[in-house]
């Protein structure tokens, strides 16, 4: 019946087109691709999306919305091999991983789910046509290979990223660099970018990790296409120029996360949020539009106490008594913290103005909310893309991998964002009392962004960018078409029959026989 409907919904009397999707799991790199599997199903695609019991178990309402819908999508939980690789119990997303030792372990039990992902598509009646695999999950490529499975890289961060870190390994700037700070001009893009060693330290370019880095370069390589979550109009002369130097199809098919339009589907994505997502919404109700200042850093993110204690203070001191949430996670709240926060009363002293958010908050409910106004993020390019989609101007705070180069194209290029100017990577910080940024540099921030002339240009800005992005997921939209196109060529049709000649001169390649 989910095939008879997936052909329905392409409207092709064929077999509906099988893709199976493999996620790295990690909060920035799944939720995309719950979303991308749905859009996939949508369109008449069968979708097979890999996860694992924990995983699942947090995204279940969306698991049952699916099937409740009809949709064709089947989760399909792979038991993840923690043990296997001395994991704690249950570590099954980078985001439950309670140290950095964990990260390489956690990379390599990945990795293991190499053979019960080919045994379970060896099992299928039919081999998928297509299968989309994270960018990290370089392991995917002999899977694919063996079984004769064309092969697509997801690619979660910007385009401009993607172009900045490929071009950098081409010209081993890494190589020639010999100071962490010392300014790399990156090579090969249309604009002037200046980074360093440190900002952006490249993928997996880390020792002992040289296994993984050079996987993912190969399967990336090796791929035959790529797809990206972002849209043309947003950044058109990097997707031009990346689809120039890989030399093969490169599809931009978001902001994915626009699927998602009523509020129950945006509150249930990644994990079930801290809080009800109705009293988030009546509290916003109640407040001016765009006044409201959103502060939170993604899943993977962990402030230390002091700096965390010093953003708090920032709030609390807004001159102008701005409104706001507040995302803590559960490992922050230390007893500093709780101490900090019972002595200063901050519960009762923000009673009216503030909600404070602690474990997961409904992000796309809360972004999407014509109240909020401003968004202090660590530029993770799911939180970026998501404030862009709602029209929502940032304060820019990076931390760590694409964040710096993403920070450039929302400030630099875009001109969406004011830069909280930090340029040490939160993972340099070793000592507790370092303060990135102050709570007066927040507070003088905070007022800029949410008053200032210039902030309400880049609201202005931004709130166009969202009309684009809204348009590239309708139909007719470049995303949307990207998309259709994708699932045509994937699936080898090219518009089936009428269209078929043309597939066969365009690229014979494509009409190969599936396995
Ligand atoms: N997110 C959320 N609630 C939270 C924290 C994060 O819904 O409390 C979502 C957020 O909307 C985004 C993803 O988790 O979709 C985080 O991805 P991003 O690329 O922004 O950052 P990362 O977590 O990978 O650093």
């Amino acid at each position: 019946t989910c095939e008879a409907e997936a052909e329905a919904g392409s409207g092709a009397g064929a077999e509906a087109a099988h893709f199976v999707l493999v996620p790295l799991m990690a909060q920035g790199h799944m939720i995309p691709m719950v979303d991308m599997a749905r859009l996939l199903a949508e369109r008449g695609v069968r979708v097979t999306l890999i996860t694992t019991p924990v995983n699942a178990a947090r995204i279940r309402p969306i698991i049952d919305q699916v099937s409740r819908s009809n949709l064709p999508v089947e989760f399909v939980e792979l038991r993840f091999p923690c043990a296997e690789l001395g994991l704690p119990e249950g570590s099954e997303n980078v985001d439950l991983l309670s140290s950095p030792a964990y990260y390489k372990p956690f990379f390599d039990a990945m990795k293991l789910l190499k053979e019960p992902l080919e045994a379970l598509l060896r099992s299928q009646h039919r081999r998928p046509d297509c299968m989309i695999a994270d960018m990290c999950n370089g392991w995917t490529k002999d899977v694919a290979r063996r079984l004769g499975i064309q092969r697509l890289v997801f690619h979660g961060p910007s385009c401009f990223y993607i172009l900045c870190a490929y071009n950098m390994v081409q010209h081993r700037v890494y190589d020639r660099a010999t100071d962490e700070l010392e300014p790399i001009v990156v090579p090969d893009v249309p604009v002037e970018v200046v980074t360093n060693k440190a900002e952006s330290p490249g993928f997996f370019n880390w020792a002992g990790w040289e296994d993984l880095r050079d996987e993912v370069v190969e399967a990336e390589s090796t791929a035959d296409g790529v797809v990206i979550n972002t849209f043309y109009d947003l950044e058109p002369s990097f997707v031009d120029c990346y689809e120039k130097i890989m030399q093969k199809k490169v599809w931009t098919v978001g902001p994915l996360c626009l699927y998602s339009k009523d509020v129950d589907s945006k509150a249930a994505r990644g994990n079930k949020a801290a809080v009800d997502h109705r009293d988030v919404t009546t509290w916003l109700d109640s407040k001016g539009a765009s006044s409201v200042f959103y502060v939170s850093f993604g899943s993977l993110v962990c402030t230390r106490p002091m700096q965390l204690i010093e953003i708090g203070k920032g709030l609390l001191e807004c001159a102008d008594h701005r409104p706001f949430i507040w995302v803590v996670k559960e490992a922050e709240i230390v007893p500093e913290v709780e101490k900090w926060l019972l002595e200063e009363h901050f519960a009762e002293r923000t009673k009216e103005r503030g909600l404070l958010i602690k474990g997961w908050a409904p992000q796309t409910v809360i972004l999407s909310h014509p109240a909020i106004g401003g968004f202090l993020t660590h530029c993770g390019w799911n939180s970026t893309l998501e404030a862009i989609s709602a029209g929502v101007p940032m304060l820019t705070w990076p931390h760590f991998a694409d964040q710096f180069l993403n920070e450039k194209l929302v400030v630099d290029v875009l001109k969406i964002g004011r830069s909280l100017d930090v340029k040490v990577p939160s993972t340099h910080v070793t000592d507790d009392s370092t303060l990135l940024v102050t709570k007066e540099k927040l507070r003088k921030a905070v007022s800029e962004l949410m008053e200032g002339e210039e902030g309400e240009e880049m609201r202005r800005r931004a709130k166009a960018l969202a009309e684009k992005a809204k348009k590239a997921m309708e139909e007719g939209g470049s995303s949307y078409r990207n998309m259709d196109d994708m699932i045509e060529y994937m699936a080898g049709r090219y518009g089936k029959e009428e269209k078929v000649e043309d597939a066969v001169r365009a690229s014979p390649m494509v009409l190969a026989p599936m396995l």
